[in-house]
């Protein structure tokens, strides 16, 4: 394996799943941080999706926040260093260690400000297309 490529587990359909070699994300944003991943969790949603999906995980066509549709890149529970940031990025900076908030949730109806973010009907959680590899948005 070099530098250009990793392993990642990419959800296709329920019980399939396949351990692939795919490109390591680049920053394509400026609002963009990358982060190496040092500790990745199973979720019960990951779990959920794997037994009897797709639930979130958007199939067919592209989820209408992320953009994103199967098969994705497992593993939205996850915690590691900050390596690259895009030159919009103010809060956090290269070495940082970094926990993420997986939900990806539309602010409008009152649904982020009320906290209530996860229950919206659009849910997604931060995933990875396994083709076109790019990086989630910073805060
Ligand atoms: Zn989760």
């Amino acid at each position: 394996m070099n530098q250009s490529s990793m392993q990642a587990a990419v959800w296709y359909a329920a019980r399939d799943i396949r351990v692939e070699q795919v490109p390591v994300p680049t920053i394509s944003d400026p609002h963009e941080v990358k982060v190496k991943v040092a500790a990745c969790g199973i979720c019960g949603s990951d779990l959920h999706e794997y037994a009897a999906g797709p639930i979130f995980i958007p199939v067919g066509k592209p989820h209408p926040i992320s953009g994103e549709q199967a098969p994705i890149i497992m593993g939205h529970e996850f915690a590691g260093e900050v390596v690259e940031v895009g030159d919009k990025v103010t809060r956090v900076k290269v070495g940082d260690r970094v926990a993420i908030e997986p939900i990806l949730s539309p602010n409008k109806d009152g649904a982020y400000q009320m906290e209530r973010y996860n229950l919206t009907p659009l849910l997604v959680f931060t995933a990875y297309p396994a083709v076109a590899v790019a990086s989630r948005r910073s805060p």
